[in-house]
């Protein structure tokens, strides 16, 4: 396997388009993949370089590069592990704006957006620097006379990430920084549509002196997913993308022996009350979904309106901020919403405007007709609310993931409980209302892992962890925090005692140290 530094020539199109290496042993690779997938500029709709998709020989390099830097890495003490991220650190901040440019062109949200997603990767990586606090164990003095007992958290070895492309930095960014500093080797198997994020990291990783071999990168599609699933050297798998899929990757890699936390697609509600600001209410309505156009797990796709007046109230104020949103591609002045990812999910999500309409909700557009949008070849899709929406429509029950809100009117509390609960989904949600009883009700009767009380997106700070309840999380364990350092290392328990204490001879029974 050789390091390629020219652009090679992709079979099926006339143009010579650059190939997204992978990053194995601390330097770039390009490896002897057989496929490729086009990685567009959503913004142009133009195809501007190609990523391997079949490199499960590449998976392998990786592993080996991975086990052979593990006993090195993992013996480590922790501080000198949280130097390495201090430095890391620094330098994510540095390169905040060149890593903001990659994501926002391959996958077309707005600078700003970017930013804001590096900042929320990076508060991961600081939290991880407290490694050696996280890391204490427990001790007890005289378990037993003469008996000490302790137990500490050890790496666990080689573990892999597989990440979407919604976020391709801040994901990513979960799992690594925890999951080395607890002193594991990462392969990172990152979405084959934005690629490009995952090599920054790789670069900036190596000049913060991290070992080769410890952080990897592998591209690849559903052959690589199944191939780290299935290898046996890789001993835990952290999965985040969408449902179907997260289920699939917790039950092949649990199957195969592995610790899986596997997060999976989400439909979060905000119920408005009748006695919260309107106007507040709406501004972070339309923030939270027509936001990263609406490619956020943590975006508000429903929203009730609880009692008399309340969705006309809340529906007057968001055509209004509809009408004023700017959408442009990504590096604009002032662009609050960029286009989709590709022009096959673009065609999704105005599929379900098309079905939406079918089912007899009422499509309200303002100022955004499709004509309306950027010129030219962009993903972009109008951001759009239905009103009179139903829970047994398909555009109620269905992840979109794009910028279409489904407004619902209930008369009571009580209902909106209701719904957020009977949805198959539990990523996040949000009240709001003034309030107290009423917001502390909702935060302790809703079945949902992530609830926000006048916060529409609840995304928890890296020091709590984040994942959702029902079909948005398979496994046991949530993302960062302390459940990353749980997920990413195992307890050892050791009982001790010096030879004064051994005179006793010979006992077969269960010991009992009193
Ligand atoms: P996706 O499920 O299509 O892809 C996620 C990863 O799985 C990618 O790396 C991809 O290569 C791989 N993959 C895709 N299809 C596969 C298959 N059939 N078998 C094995 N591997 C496969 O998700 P996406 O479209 O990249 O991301 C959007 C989804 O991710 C949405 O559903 C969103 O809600 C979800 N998401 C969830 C969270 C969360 O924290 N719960 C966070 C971000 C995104």
């Amino acid at each position: 396997m050789a390091t390629i530094a020219a652009p090679e020539v992709q079979a099926e199109t006339p143009h010579i388009l650059e190939s997204v290496p992978n990053w194995i042993g601390g330097r770039a690779v390009h490896g002897e993949a057989k496929a490729f997938g086009d990685v567009f500029n959503p913004a142009t709709g133009q195809v501007q370089r190609r990523v391997p998709l079949d490199g499960a020989s590449e998976l392998d390099a990786a592993v080996a590069a991975a086990v052979a830097a593990f006993p090195e890495w993992s013996s480590q003490p922790p501080l000198r592990r949280a130097r390495v991220l201090f430095r890391f650190r620094d330098l994510l901040e540095r390169h905040t704006d060149e890593l903001a440019a990659v994501i926002t062109s391959e996958h077309g949200k707005v600078l700003d957006d970017a930013r804001g997603e590096v900042m929320r990767g990076l508060e991961v990586v600081e939290f991880a620097t407290g490694i050696p606090h996280l890391l204490k164990g427990e001790f007890t003095e005289q378990v037993g006379t003469g008996i000490d007992s302790w137990s500490y958290r050890q790496s666990l070895g080689v573990v892999a990430g597989i990440t979407p492309f919604n976020f391709p930095a801040m994901v990513p960014l979960w799992m690594v920084p925890i999951a080395l500093a607890c002193g594991n080797c990462f392969i990172l198997k990152p979405s084959e549509r934005d690629p490009s994020a995952s090599l920054v990291l790789g670069r900036l990783l190596k000049e913060a002196g991290l070992p080769d071999g410890v952080f990897n990168v592998v591209h690849g599609d559903k052959r690589v997913v199944d191939a780290i699933l299935d290898h046996p050297q890789i001993r835990a798998v952290s999965f985040v993308g969408s449902t179907p899929v997260a289920e699939y990757v917790y039950r092949r890699g649990t199957h195969a022996g592995k610790r899986v936390q596997a997060l999976g697609g989400a439909k979060n509600h905000m119920i408005v009350m009748p006695d919260a600001d309107m106007d507040q209410a709406a501004d972070a309505l339309a923030s939270a979904a027509y936001g990263s156009a609406g490619e956020r797990c943590m975006a508000i796709s429903v929203a009730i309106a609880v009692g008399d007046g309340t969705g006309d109230a809340l529906l007057a104020r968001l055509k209004d901020r509809i009408a004023r949103l700017k959408i442009a591609e990504g590096t604009t002045a002032g662009a609050e919403m960029g286009p989709l990812i590709t022009g096959t999910h673009r065609d999704k999500v105005r599929g379900y405007v098309e079905l939406g309409v079918q089912e007899g909700a009422m499509l309200i557009s303002d100022g955004h007709a499709q004509e309306s949008l950027p010129p030219g070849e962009g993903f972009f899709v109008a951001p759009c609310v239905f009103d009179q929406v139903s829970p047994d429509m398909r555009i109620y029950r269905e992840e979109i993931f794009g910028p279409v809100l489904s407004l619902l009117r209930v008369s009571g509390f009580q209902e909106a409980l209701e719904l957020v609960n009977d949805h198959e989904f539990g990523n996040g949600t949000a009240i709001f209302t003034r309030d107290g009883d009423t917001a502390r009700a909702f935060a302790n009767q809703v079945q949902v892992g992530m609830v926000g009380i006048n916060v529409p997106i609840p995304v928890p700070m890296a020091f709590h962890s984040f994942g959702g309840w029902k079909r948005s999380l398979f496994g046991d364990h949530n993302v960062h925090g302390m459940e990353g350092v749980r997920f990413y290392t195992r307890v050892k328990t050791v009982t001790g005692r010096w030879p004064t204490g051994i005179r006793a001879g010979v006992n077969t029974s269960m010991p009992t140290h009193g």
